[in-house]
């Protein structure tokens, strides 16, 4: 049966539970308090990649990026303040850095992760649209053997637990394959079952395709609180007013603690907050795009242009352009790459990824307003996990099969 069905949030989650929610035959409204597309699904690096099942809770993890941190120029910062729901995000985050909890997590992401690379090539096919997708894999590229090393362990480990594997290069093969890097370089890692596409372009094309399918996009419109009765929601109050639907879908992002809204669970999301440099395409492009996992930097090769993005700041909802962390982009790309930088550099952006303590969204009914759905929490990987996301939305409000388990993001885990 047909619903009405109103999507909280006009970022690529929402855009996603709206389009495949659409396609079955639903009525679709989205209202975003600003412009469609405008949060962290704007300028991000674009990748849609299976390649990174493992979360950022690892063994180890916390020494290695304490180190990081007392470096000059780190890409982790943690703004010292004293607030209860970040301390108590780090305190769970650190609990979480153990072999276990790890492969807990990364059997969930890799579901999603899995499912979402396979949607989006049906996607693209299916709706005949192209935001530059390209499927030549991604590439980690390393300056020390130490590093190739260490990165060696977790291939391996995504490789035997989740069939996730690398082909591995020596030195001189990587700059056979890529020969916009410098020479010298360790070595990397080349995962070919990964893709990516720019990411802006793709919120503007899906906007189109989703207004084909019968969506509504509301832009300025701000969700303020449910109207409930009987233990469901039967409106949202917003900025322009009351819209009554028979099913929410809350896709708000790192935004969503902030709604304050009494849902049956806790919502431990704060805000990561991420920078991203669009450029012209240099001369001596990358043809892959590729992670540099030493100093934490990508690089998205676009057939319109070229980004650089990084840094993981833990500062709050704060969204100045801190031009010192801008610089550590650019500073970290050049010890890999001929030519780092072009001119004219069209964008500097700041976003705010979504961060669980547990690198898993939270997706499914709200406890205490089942007709309430989360949708939010996709950590550093809301584009790469958003197509499989939209599918189980649509698959739990119709009561079907769905094509994931859901329990790995259930909403009343924690
Ligand atoms: C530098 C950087 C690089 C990244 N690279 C990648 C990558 O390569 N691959 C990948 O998979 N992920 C990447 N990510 C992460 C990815 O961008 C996010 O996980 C993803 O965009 C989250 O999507 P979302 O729809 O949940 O949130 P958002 O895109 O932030 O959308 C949420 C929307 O909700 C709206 N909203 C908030 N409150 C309200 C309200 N009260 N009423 C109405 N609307 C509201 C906001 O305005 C916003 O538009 C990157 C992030 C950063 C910062």
């Amino acid at each position: 049966m047909s619903k009405k069905i109103l999507v909280i949030g006009g970022g690529v989650v929402g855009t996603a539970c709206a389009y495949y929610l659409a396609r079955r035959g639903h009525t679709v409204k989205i209202i975003e308090r600003k412009a469609f597309g405008s949060g962290c699904s704007h300028a991000n690096c674009g990748y849609v990649s299976p390649s990174h099942v493992l979360p950022l809770a690892t063994p180890g993890a916390i020494s290695t990026t304490l180190r990081a941190m007392l470096r000059k120029n780190s890409p982790f910062y943690i703004k010292p303040r004293f607030s209860w729901a970040l301390w108590s995000w780090l305190f769970k985050f650190a609990r979480r850095c153990n072999e276990k909890a790890m492969l807990e997590s990364a059997a969930g992401i890799t579901a999603l992760l899995n499912s979402s690379r396979e949607m989006y090539d049906t996607l693209f096919e299916e709706e005949g649209f192209d935001p530059e997708w390209q499927t030549r894999g991604l590439v980690f590229a390393f300056m020390t053997s130490a590093g190739m090393e260490h990165h060696a362990e977790a291939e391996k480990c995504s490789r035997e637990r989740f069939g996730i594997g690398a082909n591995r290069l020596d030195g001189e093969a990587l700059n056979q394959l890529e020969p916009a890097l410098l020479p010298g370089l360790a070595g990397g890692f080349h995962y070919e079952m990964d893709a990516h596409l720019r990411s802006d372009k793709l919120m503007s094309d899906w906007r189109n395709v989703i207004t084909r399918h019968g969506v509504e996009v509301i832009e300025n419109c701000g969700f303020e609180s449910f109207v409930r009765q009987n233990g469901h929601a039967t409106a949202a109050q917003t900025s322009q007013g009351e819209i009554e639907a028979d099913t929410f879908v809350l896709a708000t992002g790192a935004w969503t603690p902030q709604l304050k809204l009494d849902l049956g669970c806790k919502i431990p999301i704060q805000p990561g907050k991420g920078y991203s440099m669009t450029m012209a395409k240099p001369n001596r492009c990358p043809k892959y795009p590729m992670m540099f996992e030493e100093h934490r930097v990508a690089v998205t090769p676009m057939q319109s242009g070229y980004r650089l993005g990084s840094i993981m700041e833990f500062a709050g909802y704060n969204d100045t352009l801190d031009v010192r962390r801008m610089k550590i982009l650019t500073e970290s790309a050049k010890l890999y790459l001929h030519e780092p930088t072009a001119e004219p550099v069209m964008e500097r952006w700041t976003g705010w990824r979504p961060m669980t303590y547990d690198s898993r969204p939270l997706i499914g009914p709200a406890p205490a307003v089942p007709n309430v759905y989360l949708a939010a929490g996709h950590n550093m990987l809301g584009l790469s996990m958003a197509t499989g996301t939209g599918t189980l939305i649509a698959e739990m409000i119709e009561g079907r099969e769905p094509h994931v388990s859901p329990e790995a993001y259930s909403p009343a885990r924690f």
